[in-house]
């Protein structure tokens, strides 16, 4: 019997426990760390609240949780509760898919000004993630800016944007959805540091901005290179950039919320007395590579919300080599130490969406297969099981998940698939009921 402890579990965790049963069958066992007593990492807390249909996708990862030989090992801390070199004298394998829940700061002065959020907590605050819920972000208005110009920045606009009815049947978290009902942003300024053929929004997420009950996206065609460069652009991202031109065609309507997308905008500083209040923005161009360039003209955008949106790292892990540039472990192909192994984000960085993780976690797979012989004796989840109790930590099986999966449905309201608990000890309390 192989035995493999794979670390987080999101997508990239789950798939690659589905890869490893594929291949080892009966001959493995894969025990699925998360430090949180609920499983499903970025599907639970990072996909917008108003996706839900990306976020079925957690079912076929239960049935990979109720497969024999798989267990979910829930509330334990690798790095806290328990070491990798621990997991390593006890596993064949150990997996590190962590993802990259941490924010890349945008550093530049004023970013510490009070109202202004990364998107991890900003995201994780409206998906009631236990570490953000007590966020409280300033939604006063009449101004928001958001920093960056991928699909994240679109769910942030989206989201603030919103009204109660249009989350109808969503799982968005109760303290989020009445902030939202109560906030008095008026316009939305999305700022990015390049032009519309340089987005990194997909042509689906783009498309929902033109249909939102309150809100108007404002796009200047002046940004714009001539008609016929959009030819040379790949499929998707023409639909995208051909969003955009719609978006700039359409005629001014009445409508209280505004989406300005403001391009060739690189935030230059964050100015107010102890909060936000305004980014100062230098005006941009592209030089040959596409890279932007200041030009020395700036702006201000009045903001009292400035939530950045600029991508993510992985936190790193003592004792594991990690790549600081790039925000993740540092391994070859997926291969870090002998038996210590990444996959998903925490081995690529954060990019692609949730079905890139699935090649990855088959190759992962691949990997172990090739490397560990059958057998090798180690205490695998008997050994973890001891070291845990030794150390008194509560852990949370699938089987008491699926209580505080129960009860969050129970709770919900109308229309909505759950109601998030969001606070560990309310997730702990209900999976000992
Ligand atoms: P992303 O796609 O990498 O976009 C990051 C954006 O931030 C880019 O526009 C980038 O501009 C900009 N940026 C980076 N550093 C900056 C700086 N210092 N100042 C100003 N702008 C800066 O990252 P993301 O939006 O966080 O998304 C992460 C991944 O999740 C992506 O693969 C995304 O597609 C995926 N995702 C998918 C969905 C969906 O499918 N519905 C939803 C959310 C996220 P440059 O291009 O100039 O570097």
């Amino acid at each position: 019997m192989r035995h493999v402890a794979v670390i987080g579990s999101g997508p990239a965790g789950f798939y690659t426990a589905e890869a490893a049963l594929k291949a080892f069958g009966d001959g493995i066992c894969i025990d699925l760390i998360d430090r949180l007593p609920v499983p499903y990492g970025l599907i639970r807390f990072g996909v917008a609240p108003d996706h839900q249909s990306i976020k079925a996708v957690s079912r076929r990862y239960e049935q990979v949780a109720l497969t024999p030989h798989v267990r979910f090992v829930g509330n334990v801390s690798v790095g806290g509760d328990v070491s990798v070199p621990e997991l390593l004298s006890l596993y064949d394998a150990v997996v590190l898919a962590t993802g990259a829940p941490d924010d890349r700061p945008l550093d530049i002065p004023g970013s510490d000004l009070s109202g202004v959020v990364g998107s991890a907590a900003f995201v994780g605050w409206y998906n009631g993630h236990p570490d953000f819920a007590d966020l409280a972000p300033p939604l006063a208005g009449p101004g928001a800016a958001v920093v960056g110009n991928g699909n994240v920045a679109l769910d942030v606009a989206r989201i603030l944007s919103k009204t109660r009815a249009e989350f109808e049947g969503s799982d968005i978290a109760a303290h989020a959805l009445e902030a939202l009902e109560a906030s008095r942003i008026a316009r939305v300024t999305l700022l990015g540091r390049r032009g519309p053929h340089q987005i990194a929004m997909t042509p689906k997420e783009l498309g929902e901005l033109g249909h939102l009950e309150r809100a108007q996206p404002r796009v200047d065609l002046a940004d714009f290179p001539e008609p016929g460069a959009d030819a040379l652009l790949e499929p998707g991202m023409r639909k995208s950039v051909a969003h955009l031109r719609d978006f700039a065609a359409a005629p001014p309507v009445r409508k209280p919320v505004t989406i300005d997308f403001d391009f060739f905008a690189m935030p230059i500083a964050i100015e107010g007395d102890g909060r936000a209040e305004r980014v100062i923005v230098e005006r941009t161009r592209l030089d040959d590579e596409l890279r932007s360039v200041p030009t020395g003209e700036t702006y201000a955008v009045p903001a009292s919300l400035v939530v950045t949106c600029i991508g993510y790292k992985t936190p790193p892990i003592e004792g594991v080599p990690y790549e600081h540039g790039r925000g993740r472990f540092a391994n070859s192909d997926g291969r870090i130490l002998p038996g210590l192994y990444c996959v998903g984000w925490a081995r690529r960085g954060p990019t692609g969406t949730i079905g890139t993780n699935r090649p990855d976690g088959y190759q992962v797979a691949e990997l172990i297969a090739a490397d560990i012989d059958n057998d090798s004796g180690k205490g695998g989840p008997d050994g973890l099981d001891a070291l845990l109790a030794s150390r008194n930590v509560d852990v949370v099986a699938f089987r008491d998940w699926q209580r505080i999966e129960a009860a969050e449905a129970a709770r919900a309201r109308d229309g909505s698939p759950r109601e998030k608990f969001v606070s560990i000890d309310e997730m702990i309390a209900a999976s000992r009921t």
